[in-house]
């Protein structure tokens, strides 16, 4: 495939996947005594990242198990080769359960229909099925009721014996892991604890149980049990940022966000700037035009306006490199940097939205901050447009997946 024009462009770098996802399992298995594994969630098409490139990079950074919110992502992975063990968990009736058994794929149950389909769908292609079964500890969202678990469970073990099926997971999720210290953790912990003995007591063979997203995986090791379920922070972002950024945990942000300069022009004083003339040039200046707006994800809630700085945009580099906040509105597919009266940036110069921050320049959490948003809508929104370049994969530094180059975009 011939790589494709755009003048912007997502540079993936594996290596920081390989090497957050090998801390992270550091972190799960600390000890002798404690060892979780890591199940490595590239749903949403690995948060921006590319679903195939970020669960090959998890897989070789030692995640043992893969996860997927929907069905369908879960297949590609598949009929992509990765053979990793493989969880999904979000379906609506008429989902394609016998093939995702043929796929070899692990199921969540979270609803007697879904147990009902499970069963029909083992029954239907001959195959066992390995069944998380979900359990509302208290997020209030999927899962099982504590009061419904026992007759769920009932139903369950009845086809395990029969053969269709094997209940190898008890799991959950948590409403408030950004908050460690929140006392809805301890509660939903021990109704999770209480839902296990149930499972248990009933005939489930559990292999794993699993509680921890990204945030308990990071403060909360007492919820680490056997698999930890990261998403968040497989990609460097921090999901506590009010409690430490990527470095203070041992991750790096894998993803830079970067254009090309579409146009470089002067502008008198006074000059208003995109849709509303939110902003206005207080002098003589010079703007410049960064091809990339909110249909590529860059948030129409983090434009500059009176009192308000926009999104961050690093321009230059070394000694010459600053930070501008947008200026006047984010449009569809452009916004606006003021560069300053003394700017020597020429049309075809590359900026940066955001990056690893280790240059000082701006990250995913800076525009999650501009925009009211967190850092996981900043890189799942990344429009389908904008190409992903991976870098730092297998072949030692050489660039795979689509769009491939190493080399920026030309301007021209
Ligand atoms: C998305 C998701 C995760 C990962 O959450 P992060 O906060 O990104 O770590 C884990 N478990 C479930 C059920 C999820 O939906």
């Amino acid at each position: 495939m011939t790589s494709r024009y755009f003048p912007a462009r997502a540079v993936v770098d594996l290596g920081a996947i390989r090497s957050n996802v090998t801390e992270l399992a550091r972190r799960a298995a600390p000890s002798a005594d404690r060892q979780a594994q890591v199940l490595a969630v590239v749903k949403a098409d690995g948060y921006g990242h590319g679903l195939v490139p970020a669960a090959r990079a998890a897989v070789a950074g030692g995640a043992t198990w893969l996860g997927a919110a929907q069905a369908q992502e879960a297949l590609d992975l598949r009929a992509a080769g990765v053979t990793t063990r493989l969880l999904t968990w979000l379906a609506a009736p008429g989902a394609p359960y016998a093939e995702l058994l043929r796929a070899d794929v692990d199921v969540s149950v979270a609803d007697v229909w879904a147990l009902d389909a499970v069963v029909a769908a083992a029954r239907e292609t001959g195959r066992t099925a390995r069944v998380h079964v979900k359990v509302d500890t208290g997020l209030g969202r999927n899962g099982v009721m504590p009061d419904e678990l026992g007759d769920v469970l009932a139903r369950a073990v009845q086809a395990q014996s029969e053969g269709v099926l094997e209940v190898v997971g008890i799991w959950s999720h948590l409403a408030l892991a950004d908050e460690p210290e929140h006392p809805s953790v301890l509660a939903q912990a021990e109704a999770f604890d209480d839902a296990v003995r149930l499972a248990e007591r009933a005939g489930a063979h559990l292999e794993v149980r699993h509680l921890a997203n990204s945030a308990a995986t990071l403060t909360a090791p007492r919820l680490h049990y056997d698999l930890v379920r990261p998403g968040l922070a497989v990609y460097g972002l921090s999901p506590v940022p009010d409690l430490g950024g990527p470095g203070d945990y041992g991750l790096v942000p894998a993803m830079t966000l970067e254009a090309r300069l579409a146009t470089v022009k002067r502008v008198p004083a006074g000059h208003g700037v995109s849709y509303g003339h939110r902003y206005t040039t207080t002098e003589d200046t010079v703007l410049g035009v960064v091809p990339v707006g909110y249909a590529d994800g860059v948030p129409r809630h983090a434009s500059g306006g009176p009192g308000t700085t926009g999104g961050p945009v690093r321009v230059g580099s070394g000694a010459t490199a600053r930070t501008l906040g947008v200026a006047g509105r984010v449009c569809m597919d452009q916004v606006v940097v003021d560069l300053g009266p003394a700017a020597t940036e020429a049309a075809g110069d590359t900026v940066v939205l955001f990056g690893s921050g280790a240059d000082g320049g701006p990250t995913a959490q800076d525009w999650a901050d501009a925009a009211g948003t967190i850092s996981y809508e900043i890189t799942t929104r990344l429009g389908a447009r904008v190409p992903r370049v991976y870098v730092g994969g297998p072949e030692d530094g050489a660039p795979t997946g689509q769009g491939e180059t190493s080399e920026p975009p030309t301007g021209s």
